[in-house]
């Protein structure tokens, strides 16, 4: 095991039979094994900095039912909101002010497209020196080519699994693979700094269908790589299914560090909310980037994805110097500037 895993330090892949073999057969030595290489690579890359961004829920009323989304369609029970142009602006000044220089907005899929280009292109005069992402879902060409004219810098969107027996069991008909697929396909050819990924211990996930997803990004190299557990939510059909657990989380974590030694991976909130130490974790795993919350107070708790999700705290925008104890504490600071990808 240990030699499986210096190669794939050395050569950044390994065939499929090996990749299933790492994934079944990690024993917790291993684990430390692979993330302590995973964290040399990031400080050789990175420093022992870690890069913030702002994250802006900006709605949560969707027109999809995915069975894993606590804000998916079906759900009654949230009560559901969406920021207007202004309360968005207000967030973006509030966190610039902080220090911020990365803003996410991200939302539920019935976001107003025209609103959202408005939006981007006052973000843009209002900050020309910030990175603009976008988590805003699955949109036609056009208009992610309108959304990079307007300032968008990146955009996020998990293909979630790349079996399509198993995308179909956490998808209503309706929703697609291939279309999933398109998406990012045109952001990579538009030129966002294109983030994919998936949620780790999704129902039905197998070491099978988690080499496909490997092997997809490999082929796709993006950017930013998004790896968080799943976590259910009372309300989803997926309500009494467990949560993804920490340690193949970690595990995928340092696999995805080593065979994309510049991309940048979040530790996630979902990983945060798994357990107290998570978002620390995370980043001895080889994350370099958190991404708190700049949301209206307010509206958090009804962005709800997911049972208990963290929002304050260390979590919070307004918890930085918190967030900063807690990086110092392991040996990291924060890094204000921009972060965009680079391949050096
Ligand atoms: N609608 C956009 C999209 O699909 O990319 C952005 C919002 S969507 C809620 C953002 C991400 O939340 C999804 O890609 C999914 O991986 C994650 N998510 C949703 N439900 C989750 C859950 N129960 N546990 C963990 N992550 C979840």
């Amino acid at each position: 095991m240990r030699s499986l895993i210096e190669r794939l330090h050395r050569e950044h892949t390994l065939a499929s039979d090996e990749f299933r073999v790492l994934l079944s057969q990690c024993e917790e030595e291993h684990l430390s094994f692979i993330n302590a290489l995973a964290r040399e690579v990031s400080l050789a890359n990175f420093g022992n900095k870690i890069f913030i961004r702002g994250l802006i829920e900006v709605g949560n009323c969707c027109k999809n039912d995915c069975y894993y989304c606590g804000i998916r369609r079906s759900n009654q029970l949230i009560e559901r909101y969406h920021l207007d142009e202004d309360t968005i602006l207000a967030c973006c000044r509030h966190g610039y002010e902080l220090g911020f220089r990365t803003f996410v907005l991200q939302g539920g899929e019935i976001n107003d497209d025209e609103m959202m280009i408005r939006v981007v292109t006052s973000i843009r005069k209002e900050f020309p020196d910030v990175a603009i992402t976008l988590s805003l879902g699955e949109k036609n060409t056009s208009v992610y080519e309108r959304f990079f004219q307007a300032g968008a810098n990146r955009y996020l969107l998990r293909h979630e699994t790349h079996n399509d027996l198993h995308y179909r069991k956490l998808h209503p008909e309706g929703m697609s693979l291939s279309n999933r697929l398109r998406c990012l396909d045109d952001l990579k050819r538009i030129g966002f700094q294109t983030g994919t990924g998936i949620m780790v211990g999704s129902p039905y996930q197998t070491i099978d269908t988690l080499v496909e997803d490997i092997l997809y990004i490999e082929k796709l190299q993006p950017e930013m790589i998004g790896i968080g557990p799943f976590l259910p939510h009372h309300d989803t059909p997926f309500a009494k299914m467990p949560s993804g657990s920490m340690k193949l989380t970690l595990l995928l974590l340092s696999i995805f560090r080593l065979m994309h030694p510049h991309a940048l991976i979040p530790s996630t909130t979902a990983l945060a909310t798994l357990a107290p130490e998570g978002r620390e974790k995370g980043i001895l795993a080889g994350a370099n980037v958190v991404m708190p919350n700049l949301s209206p107070v307010v509206q958090r708790s009804k962005y709800s994805l997911y049972d208990n999700k963290a929002s304050l705290g260390a979590e919070a925008a307004e918890g930085l110097l918190l967030l900063e104890k807690r990086l110092e504490a392991i040996g990291y600071t924060i890094d204000k500037g921009r972060g965009d990808y680079s391949a050096h």
